[in-house]
């Protein structure tokens, strides 16, 4: 095992990697930008490393910076965390290089699944369901475009294949509007994503966002841990998550989740990881991989008891996977509610000095955060700073303990989304469980103010 990792990442994330690597006893070096000098898990560390100014592409983005902390802090392996560096194929393969474990899967299986077109085909070559599409990158021919068009059907939805955090993507109606359509998603792609590169799917109209989590060691095991639902979103963006996913046959989650495994066995794939998918009418069509820990894995944490950050540290080790398929229970129900500092209904980003900091307890209760009385929430990152998780024997008692939970919680000083969740869980819909993407969006259209 392991005597020390570096942590490249910041916020809750790195708290939670911290904790996973105490645990485990292995010392964590944290690395933290000016912004962060001041953060808990940098208080709380033996060693932490300052990698450069507040803007992410000087500190958290800074490859070098990175490289040489661990280098000066003699760490064996680099955890990316989630966003970031996690999902750059070119720092796995430097950290690699520079002689150091990356805790994820191989460079090359982060750049097959981080090419949205590499991945459907890897998927259908592996026999997972996909969205039916454009076989691979839209072609610059208007009539070739139109062709694909019609035989997917509209309304159809043109797609980035360097996409990511729900930015990139156009739905398109009619013949009419794709031809521009299509020109202006690559011309943003190319300047986002620096991939114009575009692919093209049929738009499900009412699907719900379903995800499977897998584990998968140097030795060719693999499991999957379960489900979550996270339909819940905002501009293709989460807001909240739960597992098991209310109302789906579990013998259509094991058909699934084994489709996964077997994938994940085909591909070589290592570490942990998410495999996303659209649910419609009883059928999964998939539509992406993340090849890193996710911000929602703590309630397939509460539900299987599997601790998903220290099993990936493990089997970068190059451990075994401590349990079969077999071993692996569901048991109960988890709700996450993530805590962003932001006007709860305008959406406005909310930085600045947390004044008052009360973090809810109790029962089945877990607060994931780094948030303290007195810290300075910076405005250089994503405004998430924490997620509130709820456990219970069943969906009613993890929605009544999440109630009590939002009730207890107390932020001053700044905004934050709490308002927003404590209205979700008394929302007649929620509550019968099921709701698909688009839920949300209207509800909050419904809500205005
Ligand atoms: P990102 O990598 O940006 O998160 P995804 O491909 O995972 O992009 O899609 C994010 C969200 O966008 C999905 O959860 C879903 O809400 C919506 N979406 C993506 N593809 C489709 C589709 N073919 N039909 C309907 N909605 C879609």
């Amino acid at each position: 095992m392991f005597k020390k990792i570096l942590v490249a990442n910041r916020g809750e994330i790195a708290l939670r990697i911290q904790r996973a690597c105490r645990e485990l006893g292995i010392k964590a070096v944290m690395v933290y930008s000016e912004a962060d000098r001041e953060a808990k898990y940098v208080k709380l560390a033996e060693e932490a490393v300052c990698i450069g100014p507040a803007p992410s592409g000087l500190s958290y983005l800074n490859m070098p910076a990175i490289i040489s902390a661990a280098e000066v802090t003699d760490a064996e392996a680099i955890h990316p965390g989630y966003g970031f560096l996690s999902e750059n194929a070119d720092f796995a393969e430097r950290v690699e290089k520079s002689g150091f474990q990356f805790i994820g899967p191989t460079p090359e299986s982060i750049r097959i699944m981080g090419d949205k077109v590499s991945a459907k085909q890897a998927m259908i070559r592996a026999g997972v369901p996909c969205v039916p599409g454009s076989e691979g990158e839209l072609p610059d021919d208007p009539v070739a475009m139109k062709r694909i068009a019609k035989s997917v059907g509209y309304p159809v939805i043109i797609k980035a294949a360097g996409g990511g955090g729900g930015r990139g993507m156009r739905v398109v109606h009619t013949e009419a509007a794709l031809v521009n359509a299509v020109a202006m998603t690559k011309a943003e792609a190319g300047a986002a994503f620096n991939n114009p590169a575009v692919y093209m799917e049929k738009f499900l109209q009412n699907p719900r966002h379903i995800e499977i989590q897998i584990l998968a060691d140097k030795h060719k095991n693999a499991v999957y841990l379960g489900e979550r639902d996270c339909s819940m979103q905002r501009r293709h963006q989460k807001v909240l998550e739960e597992s098991p996913a209310p109302g789906i046959n579990r013998k259509l989650i094991e058909r699934i989740g084994e489709r996964c495994v077997n994938a994940c066995k085909k591909i070589g794939y290592r570490g942990a990881g998410t495999f996303e998918f659209l649910y419609e009418d009883g059928e999964f069509y998939f539509i992406e991989m993340n090849t890193r820990v996710q911000v929602e894995h703590p309630v397939t944490e509460m539900v299987t008891g599997i601790d998903i950050v220290k099993t990936q540290i493990m089997v970068a080790a190059g451990e075994k996977l401590p349990f079969t398929q077999r071993q692996i229970e569901v048991r109960g129900h988890a709700i996450e509610c993530r805590v962003n500092a932001e006007d709860p209904y305008k959406f406005i980003p909310s930085p600045g000095r947390v004044t008052m900091w009360h973090a809810p307890g109790g029962p089945g209760v877990r607060v994931d955060s780094h948030v303290y009385t007195n810290y300075f929430v910076p405005p250089n990152y994503d405004s998430m700073i924490g997620k509130i998780i709820v456990h219970g024997d069943t969906r009613e008692q993890a929605m009544a303990r999440m109630r009590t939970a939002l009730a207890e919680t107390v932020v001053e000083g700044i905004n934050t989304n709490i308002p927003l969740h404590r209205e979700l869980m008394v929302d007649a819909k929620f509550m019968d469980g099921g709701t698909n993407i688009h839920y949300l969006e209207h509800w909050l259209e419904q809500h205005k103010r």
